[in-house]
């Protein structure tokens, strides 16, 4: 049996053997005023004290709910000790006394504490709830006074004070019920019990207070129906003392956003009104006995007056939280897609009148529908809602941040285009650390598209910038290799759908990407090989492998034909897993074949930003059982790193295993000096162009002398890439460089006719044109 259950099983039989009580003593009228006293004594002794534990073991507001009313049942004790006292030692009678100061501090007390319950929703004062008691009180008292109470005041002999004093009772009683009501409509589920109680407990006791004044000014409060009254004080006391001790036990109760108001709270306290408002009409007020009616209708129009007020203060603050939430994510608290509309256009206004530019980010969690499907949709909340405050993290105060799909957000970003990108890698490195979800960690990556609506572009459209943002977004998705994708006017050319806008430039690109994504889904691109040799010794010393297309219409396909396509539209990922595959299965086969060739595999820059890639490479290489050292990656052309960090630790791990790095088309132009320090690498190839004019250009030849020492002086090799004579040979020779690659010693070869040329190589008879 739960502990509530036992309060109100004691509570029942406190009552039963109460009741009993009575009966067995039945007229004998000096024990019936001891008895009736004592269970008033002991009664209100035992609620006050219910009330005071209540209150110890609560907090905030409920503390001080139990804390007034523990204060008025103590006022009621004192009062009843009083009444006693007066009632069985002395002769001085009891009401009116003292003992009546005592009592009338119960209701006061129990309404101060109604007002106070937490009801757990804002937007409903507590002050309309006491206006509401005022008026209903109000109200009631004009109609009991013109009823009944006006010819009693008339006819009656004893004092005015005593009068006052028995009229201070049904006005506190009738205020205290009207809260008590208008407390109970407010009261949310898991307080309810309580509340319950504690109304129940109140109204009784304000009942008995009325049914008391009635009788004692009729006279007949000493006869047996006097008996009843005093039992409904008991009832009263015990009921607020059940209540008391459920409080212990009540949850803490949660606000909740709005609650609209019952409509019972609504009209109840213009009931009374409407009633005494026909009562009253006829009555003449030049007639005597009429102040009080004057007294209690302006109080009554003050009160409702007052009551508007606070209706209409309160209508706007609920206005103003609906229309907030309106625009809010329910979920993350950010902006929803209609605010965020809102103030994307208000800045592109801005825009054109001020030519400030604006930029839009949209970022899409990639995978998140896995967190949604294996751990549940709580956990995919709680990830969304901390990825909300990540992206919260990284932008300025001013900056919108809105959700607004599933797992899509957007952000508006107004002012520099230059902090703009700042803030799209910054919130792209803030998802390098991973989500701790119901002790799961979690890398997530978001997928990130930027478009910019720069000082000098006036035309573009709000709902374009949004457009393009996404298509940039979808674009890095499609990559899969990380980074932020840039809105380029390409893009609009790869939605199959909308062919309509696509120019007839742009149908054949629409065509032949259509065809390149089918070729490498279906892994058919081809590979050629060229041979890189020693410079000293001739010795052939591995590969690099270079990707073309073999087209069905338009033929083989060099790397320039397709590779910006590849770059623009986020086929890098595939295009670099295929490649290697591809070459790794070639070395296993000619290792098998008992040849060994290194093989050099070019990468996109962004490729090395993907922190799976060396997991994925590694794995490639044991699964065919190869030595990482048979592997080179050639970090390609627009070595344009936008986070070196990351590079490096990508490095890091490959050369961890033994695979080597180069960086490639050195001198071109792309690569920077300084990735020379900030880069663990082992090679560096010098761009075709740089070497060619050595033989002719003293200049020229000085820099590849000097980049040559330079490499070497750091510890790396050095390739030459296009050699095409002997010339260059001799003097890149001379200059101490290691490795040399071009059409002078072979071009790129397919794979059969490397295997030859390594057979001849191999061969007893030296190949003459590559030993000179
Ligand atoms: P790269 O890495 O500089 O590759 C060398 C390019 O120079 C190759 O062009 C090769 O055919 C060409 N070449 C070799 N020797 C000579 C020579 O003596 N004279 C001249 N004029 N050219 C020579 P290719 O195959 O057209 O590749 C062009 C570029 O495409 C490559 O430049 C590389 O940056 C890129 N590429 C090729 N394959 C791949 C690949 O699998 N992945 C990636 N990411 N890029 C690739
Ligand atoms: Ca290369
Ligand atoms: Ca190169």
């Amino acid at each position: 049996m739960g502990k509530t259950t036992w309060v109100v099983v004691t509570a029942a039989v406190v009552a039963v053997v109460f009741s009993a009580g009575f009966i067995v003593v039945g007229d004998d009228e000096p024990a019936v005023s001891v008895m009736t006293n004592a269970a008033s004594v002991l009664f209100a002794a035992f609620a006050t004290v219910c009330a005071g534990r209540a209150a110890r073991s609560t907090a905030g507001r409920k503390r001080l709910v139990w804390l007034s009313i523990c204060i008025g049942l103590g006022g009621w004790l004192v009062g009843s000790f009083l009444w006693a006292y007066f009632e069985l030692v002395t002769d001085i009678p009891p009401f009116p006394s003292v003992a009546d100061l005592g009592y009338l501090v119960f209701p006061i007390g129990a309404c101060i504490g109604l007002a106070l319950y937490p009801v757990g929703h804002p937007g409903q004062s507590r002050t309309r709830l006491v206006l509401d008691g005022l008026i209903a009180a109000a109200a009631l008292f004009q109609i009991s006074w013109v009823m009944v109470l006006r010819d009693t005041y008339e006819a009656d002999d004893t004092s005015r004070f005593a009068f006052g004093l028995s009229l201070a009772y049904p006005v506190c009683d009738l205020v205290v019920i009207t809260v008590a009501v208008l407390a109970q409509t407010r009261a949310r589920a898991g307080q309810r019990r309580t509340l319950t109680f504690l109304t129940l407990g109140v109204v009784v006791m304000a009942l008995s207070d009325s049914a008391f004044v009635y009788l004692t000014a009729a006279g007949t409060y000493e006869d047996e129906i006097g008996r009843v009254v005093d039992v409904g004080y008991l009832v009263g006391l015990l009921v607020i003392a059940v209540a008391a001790l459920l409080a212990v036990d009540e949850p803490a109760t949660e606000p909740s956003l709005v609650r609209v108001p019952s409509r019972l709270a609504l009209w109840l306290p213009y009931v009374p009104v409407a009633v005494a408002a026909a009562v009253c009409t006829p009555t003449n007020l030049h007639e005597s006995g009429m102040a009080p009616l004057f007294l209690s209708t302006l109080v009554l129009v003050t009160a409702v007056l007052l009551r508007q007020f606070f209706v209409v203060r309160e209508n706007r603050r609920l206005l103003d939280l609906v229309a907030e939430q309106a625009l809010r994510d329910p979920l993350t608290g950010l902006a929803n897609r209609a605010l965020f509309n809102d103030r994307l256009s208000h800045a592109m206004q801005l825009h054109v009148r001020d030519r400030q530019p604006v930029a839009v980010l949209s970022l899409d969690l990639d995978d998140f529908k896995l967190v949604n499907d294996n751990l549940g949709h709580p956990a995919g909340d709680q990830l969304l809602v901390l990825a909300a405050q990540r992206i919260l993290g990284c932008v300025r105060a001013g900056d919108t941040v809105a959700r607004v799909g599933g797992d899509e957000f957007a952000v508006l970003l107004e002012g520099k285009t230059e902090h703009s990108r700042q803030v799209a890698r910054r919130l792209m490195a803030s998802f390098d650390e991973q989500f701790v979800i119901d002790g799961h960690d979690l890398l997530l990556r978001p997928s990130i598209g930027l478009a910019v609506a720069t000082g000098d572009d006036a035309t573009v459209s709000a709902e374009a910038l949004l457009k393009h943002a996404d298509l940039a977004m979808y674009s890095a998705k499609r990559s899969r290799t990380g980074g932020v994708h840039t809105f380029d006017p390409e893009m609009t050319r790869t939605r199959p759908k909308g062919t309509g806008k696509v120019g007839n430039a742009g149908t054949s690109t629409v065509r032949l990407l259509g065809q390149l994504r089918n070729t490498i889904d279906h892994a058919g691109l081809s590979l050629v090989y060229q041979p890189k040799f020693g410079l000293r010794d001739g010795e052939f010393v591995g590969v690099e492998a270079l990707v073309r297309w073999p087209h069905p219409e338009r033929g083989l396909l060099g790397p320039d034909k397709f590779l910006p396509l590849v770059r623009e539209y986020g086929l890098m990922r595939s295009l670099t897993d295929l490649v290697v595959e591809r070459a790794l299965e070639d070395v296993a086969r000619w290792k098998a074949n008992g040849v060994r060739v290194p093989v050099a595999v070019n990468m996109f820059a962004p490729s090395l930003c993907d922190l799976e890639l060396p997991k994925r490479i590694l794995r490639s290489l044991d699964e065919r059982d190869l030595s990482p050292d048979l592997l080179t990656i050639e970090i390609t052309e627009d070595l344009l790193l936008d986070d070196v960090d990351r590079t490096r630790q990508v490095l890091d791990s490959l050369r961890g295993r033994g695979t080597r790095v180069a960086i490639d088309d050195f001198g071109s132009g792309y690569s920077a000096l300084g990735y020379l320090c900030e880069l663990p690498i082992d090679e560096v190839k010098l761009d075709r162009q740089f070497i060619a004019p050595i033989v002719d250009d003293a200049r020229a030849a000085a820099v590849v002398r000097a980049v040559v020492d330079l490499a070497h002086e750091l510890g790396m090799t050095v390739v030459a890439e296009g050699v095409e004579n002997d010339d260059t040979t001799t003097m890149l020779r001379d200059y101490g460089c290691d490795v040399a690659q071009g059409f002078h010693f072979s071009p790129p070869l397919a794979g059969a006719e490397l295997c030859d040329l390594l057979r001849r190589l191999t061969s007893p008879e030296p190949a003459s044109s590559r030993s000179s």
